[in-house]
């Protein structure tokens, strides 16, 4: 592996630092685009096609369902769809990488942190600057810079820019595993886990379920006993399935919708659970434990109960590969005089339904930053050409080593 950076890379570096970074950026960022604003969604969407147009790339964009909400009563709404970018470059390219990026935020149309501010020389704020429009303006310098390589012809690539990913990405997860294909590496511009720049490696998987218990109505003076009480049977699964929480599976019972008057035994209930398995074989675990949990307790309250949802976020192991691409960031990171660390992590994202598809993936290689999800989001601005330099310099020697 190379240890020190060549001419031809040096050329390449260049062109991705001058890139406009922060421009686009502080245009994106002041675009509202929460999981729900479809109207921003749709400008957003507009920019990024008109942005990334400068790469020879066919576009297109794809709309599929979104998972079914299940209301309060327990009963599946209709989904809703998402409209996603997915673009592909040289698909007969022998060497193929997938990048991926979410332009959504977690801050709604009407939420007040809405504008970018300069806070210090060297930070601004906003939402999504690090999460992850700041990202993607990283990712966009490094591929427009990696275009200038002579040999580019030997390396191919789909992008992945998809509007739904702070909501579970359930509606862009068919897009992303049928993008994930053939891939030989994967990556996704999450911002880095600390500001220090801190990769993410392992993540555990996540599952939402949603418990929909229906037990029998009755007067809770008159005739009690014949009520079969939902609220309570949901409880008690709410209890059973905590107590099952054990090293490397947590279970999150969060909410339990239902019931009504004091004078009725109420007849529905909705427990809403998040489960986290740390391994496939946790996540078999949690899966038969909710069978059996949802068995029991149908049979000692005498209540049906039906379960909807899955686990929308396989939990992300490193294989050999994976351990192969991540020394190939360390070094490279080493050339640019850049720390490379990493660290397991509790959140979940692309990365991991990319992981799931059996292809090495580093889900971090965004901008440096924190305190994301809250007002105080930040991002370090000389981040942006630390992170698209980084990018750029592990393709040219993704595309010299042929692989990993
Ligand atoms: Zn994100």
């Amino acid at each position: 592996m190379a240890d020190i950076i060549n001419a031809c890379e040096e050329k390449i570096l260049k062109i991705a630092a001058d890139f406009p970074m922060l421009d686009y950026l502080t245009e994106w960022t002041n675009i509202n685009s929460g999981s729900y604003n479809q109207a921003g969604l749709a400008v957003m969407a507009e920019k990024l096609k008109q942005a990334f147009s400068i790469l020879p790339a066919k576009i297109e964009e794809v709309t599929h369902p979104s998972q079914a909400i299940i209301s309060a009563e327990g009963v599946p709404l209709s989904p809703t769809t998402a409209t996603h970018l997915h673009l592909t470059i040289r698909p007969e390219a022998p060497l193929q990488l997938l990048f991926t990026g979410h332009f959504d935020t977690v801050f709604g149309k009407d939420h007040p942190f809405n504008k970018v501010t300069r806070l210090d020389e060297e930070t601004i704020g906003g939402p999504g600057v690090a999460d992850m429009k700041g990202g993607l303006t990283v990712m966009l310098a490094a591929l427009q810079a990696f275009e200038n390589h002579p040999n580019k012809d030997k390396l191919g690539y789909e992008i992945v820019l998809n509007s739904d990913e702070e909501i579970g990405s359930s509606s862009s997860a068919p897009l992303l595993a049928q993008s994930a294909k053939g891939k030989i590496a994967a990556f996704t511009y999450e911002p880095s886990t600390l500001p220090d720049g801190t990769f993410a490696s392992a993540r555990p998987g996540s599952g939402n379920f949603s418990i929909v218990i229906t037990g029998l109505a009755a007067h809770a003076g008159r005739n009690i006993d014949q009520g079969r009480n939902a609220i309570v049977a949901a409880a008690d699964m709410a209890l059973r399935l905590k107590s099952a929480s054990q090293k490397g599976l947590t279970v999150n019972p969060a909410k339990i919708d239902g019931g009504g008057p004091n004078n009725i035994v109420p007849d529905n209930a909705v427990l809403r659970v998040n489960i986290r398995p740390s391994t496939p074989e946790k996540m078999q675990l949690a899966e038969n434990l909710l069978k059996k949990t949802i068995a029991d307790i149908a049979q000692d309250h005498s209540v049906t109960v039906k379960i909807y949802g899955h686990f929308g976020r396989p939990p992300k192991a490193i294989s050999q590969k994976g351990k192969n691409l991540m020394a190939l960031v360390e070094s490279s990171c080493q050339n640019l005089g850049l720390t490379a660390c990493w660290q397991e992590t509790g959140g979940v994202c692309d990365g991991n339904n990319i992981s799931a598809m059996d292809v090495p993936v580093i889900d971090t290689m965004g901008v440096r930053g924190g305190n994301i999800h809250s007002q105080k989001e930040f991002m370090i601005i000389k981040s942006l050409e630390e992170r698209a330099q980084l990018s750029a310099l592990i393709l040219t020697r993704l595309l010299n080593m042929g692989g990993i």
